[in-house]
């Protein structure tokens, strides 16, 4: 891939300004249109030089297009954004009262293959390079004109198989955009050695871990890779996560009507995570067409977060935003191929 200009420090973007010719204080003006004005071309940067904006116009500046959108009547908007090879990725933008989240995908497709998601149906193409993340948060800021609150690392991809990228790009996110580390989430699903990979480099983000079982039978059923990671071992690295960066892991549970919604799951939850100060996410199944799941009805969903509020467990329940647009995760990609078919 040709070099970009997203992603880049002001020091470096400092360096390559004066590389091609222009002052030192360039530097800064060019950060400034990158990361706070949103610049999408060398030319639209008014305060250089015209002759320099027009030798320089391909230049690759490292944003995506928008192929296709998709509005709610909640507001969330989903986005197909087309990369420079051609790829498509989704994005979400999700606003509530004052804020604007945006869920962002860490790879093209997904290797996890767990039972109940959409992208992992479509298989992997390859990782995602940390300017085409930052510009997925670029490209809703530039939609809502709205300063974009909140990251999730929720959409395409499993973000610990991308690790380098992902960091650079959840630093950048942080120094360059200036979105608080703590309002910046990394959600896996988890894998051997990642975790404890993830906590040595200190980052004050939170932390979510899709922990979706019970106990390791179940949870093998629904996530292919569990085999290799026991439960056991994967609880035993949030612990030492915890250790080493002194913060809180957030645990995310999607409920399954009959699967893994009953009682004695809620009991077997709330027994797998004594000693953790967390809070878990249980996230009502969105329906997806390759699979039957159910989602669970109001009242069995009252009766699990009942059952771990007794057993002194912080829970919210987190309904997916904008179900009518197109369902859950991954399926707005699925829904355009069929459209371009037709
Ligand atoms: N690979 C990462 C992040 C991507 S998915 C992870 O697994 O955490 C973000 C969250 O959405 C995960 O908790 C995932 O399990 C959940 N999810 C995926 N498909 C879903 C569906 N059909 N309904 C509800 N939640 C889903």
């Amino acid at each position: 891939m040709t070099e970009v200009l997203l992603g880049k420090s002001l020091l470096e973007l400092t360096d390559w300004v004066q590389e091609k010719g222009q002052p030192s204080y360039r530097g800064k003006q060019l950060y400034q249109w990158l990361y706070q004005k949103g610049a999408r071309s060398l030319l639209d940067i008014t305060v250089f030089p015209k002759q320099w904006r027009e030798d320089n116009q391909e230049q690759d500046i490292g944003r995506s297009h928008v192929d296709y959108f998709n509005t709610a009547h909640d507001g969330t908007r989903k986005y197909l954004l087309k990369l420079k090879d051609g790829l498509i990725i989704e994005t979400v933008g999700i606003p509530s009262s004052k804020r604007l989240t945006v869920c962002v995908s860490s790879q093209v497709g997904c290797i996890m293959n767990c039972d109940f998601c959409a992208t992992g149906k479509e298989g992997f193409t390859r990782n995602l390079k940390a300017h085409e993340i930052i510009d997925q948060i670029l490209t809703v800021q530039e939609d809502f004109k709205q300063r974009v609150s909140n990251v999730v690392f929720m959409g395409m991809g499993e973000p610990l198989l991308n690790l380098p990228e992902v960091i650079k790009a959840v630093k950048s996110i942080n120094k360059d955009i200036g979105i608080g580390a703590r309002f910046i989430t990394i959600s896996t699903v988890g894998l051997p050695k990642k975790i404890l990979e993830l906590a040595q480099y200190q980052l004050q983000i939170t932390f979510a871990v899709s922990l979706h079982a019970s106990n390791q039978q179940l949870r093998e059923k629904l996530i292919p890779s569990a085999n290799h990671y026991p439960l056991k071992q994967l609880l035993a690295d949030c612990r030492e996560y915890v250790n080493i960066t002194r913060r809180r892991i957030t645990f995310e549970y999607i409920l399954l009507s009959g699967v893994n919604d009953l009682p004695e799951h809620a009991q077997e939850l709330a027994q797998q995570l004594k000693g953790f100060q967390t809070h878990v996410n249980l996230i009502p199944y969105n329906p997806i067409s390759e699979v039957d799941y159910q989602r669970p009805t109001p009242e069995r969903i009252k009766n699990f977060v009942e059952l771990l509020e007794k057993n002194k467990i912080a829970v919210s329940v987190r309904y997916s935003r904008g179900l009518e647009a197109d369902a859950a995760c991954g399926q707005l990609r699925s829904k355009k191929k069929l459209i371009d078919r037709l």
